[in-house]
């Protein structure tokens, strides 16, 4: 049975077990018993799929990742403690040392630092390029390349990247795609749709929903041909699990095989698991993500129309405004509404936005986006600050930009706000 959206984010992967219990039970423990011997090394040899220990999997996990593959779209779904954690796994389920990744240039903060300063002491080198000119992607691969890499709404200017162009060049590169789509959510965009092979997302944000917890998840395709040689930890006998060849040697699994290898190889011995209580209130929130992503679009779409004929503004960028650069690729992509986040340039630069943000009263000043709750930041005086203005700008964090993640509230408590901290 192929449901809607609203339909899985209520009910898929949810199993009625003999407590009767509606909601999916929260399974709080290290370890599950075996039925015998026979039970247990089947399970460790892969020849049955099981629970063994909570590091690896855990039913309530499992329900959380059962129900995001089916609203990406995806064979599978592995949940992580973060979704900076999940971003690390997919890089080194793929690469490993001599290899390259291809990424927007563009990426959240943390992910640019990963990219930039720590992958290449585990010697993959990472090449950024311009998301708005996939051509870049394109020229930037070379015969070591095994991973492009994007968000679909990038920081801080919210410009969308053309994930059907630069899917077609990975395609055509035999090369996986993997998108974070943290800011978008299934509501507006399933990338698989779009030719992606690797969907990710920070729990944290908007699919949870509620700002109560970090988590992230990484859905495959289950489509990528991993049996091509240049994928060496998928073709080469695994010396940390039965020296297996996952694209080899998983028979009917083999479609699983991306997401069996980040359980099984960095998901095992590198241990960021998701607690089963993240896994729990993650799928409270998203029973709710189509309500909640419904209502975030619509009071952002018009807050966007009212900042952009208030005087005290001189700039908006909203994917969703008709005279916005993004705003015919965000058409082609999104079928709902253009998401929650509005940034906007205060007349007067970086003392008025300053000011702008210490007269708020509803909204809450705080580095985080997608709760359910307005949000808002002046990159230039707090997250950015210890940069130059030359390289905020170079990030293209001017001086007078406020970052707003709107929530749902009622609009006019939210345009009120904004006037009266714009008036003072
Ligand atoms: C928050 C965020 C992350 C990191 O997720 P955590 O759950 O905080 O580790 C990655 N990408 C994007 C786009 C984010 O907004």
């Amino acid at each position: 049975m192929s449901y809607k959206l609203n339909t899985i984010a209520l009910h898929t992967g949810a199993v009625i077990d003999e407590t009767g219990s509606r909601s999916v039970p929260l399974h709080r423990t290290t370890a599950y018993m075996f039925k015998n011997t026979e039970h247990a090394a089947n399970l460790f040899a892969l020849k049955e799929l099981g629970n063994i220990y909570t590091r690896l999997q855990n039913p309530t996990q499992d329900v959380l990742e059962q129900r995001v593959a089916a609203l990406e779209g995806g064979a599978a779904a592995l949940a992580l403690a973060s979704g900076t954690s999940a971003i690390f796994y997919t890089v080194i389920n793929i690469c490993g040392k001599g290899d390259e990744v291809v990424a927007a240039v563009n990426l959240y903060g943390g992910t640019f630092t990963m990219f930039k300063n720590i992958l290449p002491e585990l010697g993959i080198t990472v090449k950024f390029v311009d998301p708005l000119d996939p051509v870049e992607f394109e020229n930037a691969i070379s015969d070591k390349t095994r991973l492009l890499y994007t968000e679909i709404i990038g920081n801080p200017t919210l410009d969308v990247a053309d994930i059907d162009a630069i899917s077609e060049i990975a395609k055509r590169n035999s090369i996986p795609l993997a998108v974070d789509s943290t800011f978008t959510t299934p509501y507006m965009i399933r990338p698989l749709e779009h030719g992606a092979d690797i969907v990710i997302h920070s729990l944290s944000k908007w699919m949870g929903g509620h700002g109560t917890g970090i988590g992230g998840i990484v859905v495959d395709s289950g489509k990528f041909d991993w049996s091509n040689e240049k994928f060496r930890l998928y073709n080469e006998p695994d010396g940390s699990y039965h020296n297996i060849r996952f694209a080899r040697d998983l028979g009917d699994l083999n479609p699983l095989a991306f997401i069996l290898r980040m359980r099984l190889v960095p998901l095992r011995n590198l241990g960021a698991c998701i607690s089963p209580d993240n896994a729990w209130m993650f799928l409270q929130g998203i029973e709710t993500l189509g309500l909640r992503m419904e209502r975030h679009c619509e009071n952002a779409m018009k807050v966007a129309d009212h900042l952009e004929s208030h005087p005290k503004v001189s700039w908006v960028r909203y994917p969703g405004l008709k005279n916005d650069p993004g705003k015919t690729v965000s058409d082609r992509l999104f079928k709902k509404g253009y998401g929650g986040m509005v940034v906007f340039g205060v007349k007067g630069g970086k003392e008025a936005g300053a000011t702008f943000i210490n007269n708020l009263k509803l909204i809450s000043h705080l580095a985080n986006v997608g709760d359910a709750k307005t949000l808002a930041i002046h990159p230039a005086s707090t997250t950015h600050s210890q940069l130059t203005e030359k390289d905020q700008a170079a990030g293209g964090i001017t001086p007078d930009l406020v970052r707003l993640s709107i929530g749902i509230e009622d609009i006019d408590d939210i345009l009120s706000d904004i006037d009266q901290a714009l008036q003072a």
